[in-house]
């Protein structure tokens, strides 16, 4: 007998949500009311929304009854006690502090840790964190591996932070001027790419040479730790559990995106071994998001990550979840799109700019495959290259180009079926056939910062 080596999605559906089919003439017209901007369209008339793998999940059947236990007294509640063991259960941490999402752990935490004139070292900064650490009056630096800005060049670990890279900026601007260090899993901004056991163990190493605390940005851990079971040796026989239990061992705490691997639609904590921090973080908790034991969440909220923080670790879901991101890149790769190898753990990247090589950077060639994605499937993706971190030069009207000109394609967890998928891939493979057709864009209103989420488009001339 052979065994069966289909892979399906772990789940059947109970509850489904109608997507609305549009005619290309209906896309034209909304896309040009929006601005070519696909922020400003109404969701209603995407029909394959891969704006974005937060917040945009599907809740189990589990997570919706544990959302009727929720307990919304104002202290002590019992979705706190549930919440805090399932997150020390995991990350090992003491102190639990929930949060409304993400970003407001770090600024939580970054307010309380840094001040002007400090550098706070990283594989790659999210644009939130790196937001909140340059809100601080500190600097935010991304040191990742050298194959991390090589988008064609296949590394397993592609998300590791360069250790040479971080043991020479201690030595030039000394260690008093750096808080903490941070690696944030899986690299989001890099790819989705995963940080290996061995990096974050040297990291490690290099903090406790310096005395530096370490934390972890955790909001695709169970992702990353799926990575590292499948591609490190020594971890094929271990549980992604045990994985990340080891992992967060090494770091003194943690922000937590709960919309990414909480598999809820918002929520998030901020977690930590240092007794004395955690009291300072905790006034700043209770002055801006809630108090302790409910912080910037419901009690259902709180119900329904405790029970997702557990499902995400699953094996069946991961192997899943990671498959189904890799079917999607080896289709497109396939195809012939040029997209970042090897596949990251949420989302899959086109290399806009070998894609659509007669457009040159200056003329958003990101923007206008995002577009072109709208208009040909109703697929919404996002850019992230010259508009999202790009500036125009005040005086010459000048586009100061982004480093790569990517696009990316995010998944949301146990949304879209392989059939979703598929269509996708068809979408894209047609435009990829008259790719030479597709032509450049122009910026005429924006602003700062932050200039992607509300820009406006016009065609540009060639
Ligand atoms: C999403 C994200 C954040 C911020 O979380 P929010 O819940 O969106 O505020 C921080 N870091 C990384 C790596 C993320 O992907």
């Amino acid at each position: 007998m052979t065994p069966v080596t289909t892979i399906i999605e772990p789940f059947r559906i109970k509850s489904v949500e109608p997507i609305r089919i549009t005619t290309r003439a209906q896309r034209e017209a909304f896309l040009k009311a929006a601005g070519y901007n696909v922020f400003m369209l109404r969701a209603d008339d995407v029909l394959i929304d891969l704006l974005t793998d937060s917040g945009t999940g599907a809740m189990s059947a589990q997570q919706w009854a544990a959302i009727m236990r929720g307990d919304e007294s104002y202290a002590g509640a019992s979705s706190y006690y549930r919440f805090a063991d399932a997150v020390r259960d995991i990350f090992g941490f003491r102190h639990v502090l929930p949060t409304h999402q993400g970003r407001a752990a770090e600024r939580i935490l970054f307010s309380t840790m840094c001040t002007s004139g400090e550098v706070v070292p990283n594989n790659t900064h999210f644009d939130t964190t790196r937001a909140n650490v340059e809100n601080t009056g500190a600097e935010a630096v991304d040191i990742p591996v050298p194959q991390a800005r090589r988008p064609s060049e296949p590394y397993p670990f592609k998300g590791n932070m360069d250790v040479a890279a971080l043991e020479a900026l201690i030595a030039e601007v000394g260690r008093d001027r750096i808080p903490l260090v941070m690696l944030t899993i899986t690299n989001n901004s890099g790819g989705g790419q995963p940080v290996s056991m061995a990096n974050v163990k040297a990291v490690r190493a290099v903090c406790d040479l310096h005395r530096l605390p370490l934390y972890i940005d955790a909001c695709r851990f169970a992702e990353n730790c799926w990575f590292i079971r499948e591609r490190e040796a020594g971890y094929a026989e271990t549980s992604v559990a045990d994985i990340a239990r080891e992992l967060f061992s090494y770091a003194d705490g943690c922000t937590m995106s709960a919309k990414k691997d909480g598999l809820v639609n918002i929520g998030g904590f901020l977690a930590t071994n240092d007794d004395g921090l955690a009291k300072r973080e905790t006034d700043t908790l209770i002055l801006t998001e809630g108090f302790p034991t409910y912080g910037g969440m419901a009690g259902r909220d709180l119900e329904a990550t405790a029970v997702g923080l557990k499902e995400v670790l699953e094996h069946d879901y991961l192997r899943y979840r990671i498959a189904s991101t890799a079917y999607l890149g080896r289709h497109f790769a396939a195809a012939g799109v040029p997209i970042v190898q090897p596949p990251g753990g949420h989302a899959i990247y086109i290399d806009a700019a070998a894609m659509l090589a007669h457009i040159p950077p200056r003329m958003l060639p990101g923007q206008a495959l995002v577009g072109e994605l709208y208009l040909q499937g109703g697929i919404r993706a996002v850019e992230i290259g010259t508009v999202m971190f790009g500036k125009t030069d005040p005086q010459t009207g000048e586009e100061r180009t982004a480093a790569m000109e990517l696009v990316r394609l995010a998944m949301p967890r146990r949304v879209y079926t392989q059939s979703h998928v598929d269509y996708v891939v068809e979408v894209m493979r047609d435009i990829y056939a008259r790719r030479e057709s597709i032509s450049g864009l122009k910026i005429v209103w924006q602003s700062q910062p932050l200039r992607h989420f509300t820009a406006r488009f016009a065609p540009a001339a060639p």
